[in-house]
């Protein structure tokens, strides 16, 4: 196996619920226990209400691809494996997630329904990554 030259997450107090799912292949998001806001990215309030009082639960996995491009320079020989697909994935629960879509670039459109992949990058580290729903 080579080695992940990437960079990788470091899970903060407040993300680390994320992560840890996110090694059991289970994508979890912050829930507000007042206004009932899925949230995304993690953080310490709802930004909808501001409230505090925030749970996790568990995502379908499913969404639509709501942007995205074709990265076909590599940054540093860590991003090598160009071209791929950076998107901005909108969840069935309402929150925006940028992430990577695993298909052919010439294979993605805009709207395209999607679902949670979980790429083991690391023993420690497992990032979220989409590919097609009808694949
Ligand atoms: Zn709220």
């Amino acid at each position: 196996m080579n080695a992940y030259l990437k960079p990788v997450p470091t899970p903060s107090k407040i993300s680390a619920p994320f992560w840890a799912a996110a090694r059991r292949h289970k994508l979890v998001l912050q829930r507000c226990e007042r206004c009932r806001a899925f949230i995304y990215y993690p953080r310490p309030r709802c930004p909808e209400c501001l409230d505090d009082r925030l749970t996790w639960e568990e995502a379908t996995g499913r969404g639509t691809v709501y942007s995205f491009t074709v990265v076909r320079r590599a940054a540093s020989r860590a991003f090598s494996d160009a071209p791929y697909i950076l998107a901005i994935v909108e969840l069935e629960e309402g929150p925006h997630i940028t992430t990577n879509i695993l298909a052919a670039p010439e294979a993605v459109r805009i709207g395209m329904k999607v679902t949670a992949y979980f790429d083991d990058v690391t023993p420690e580290c497992t990032l979220v990554k989409f590919k097609p729903a009808d694949a």
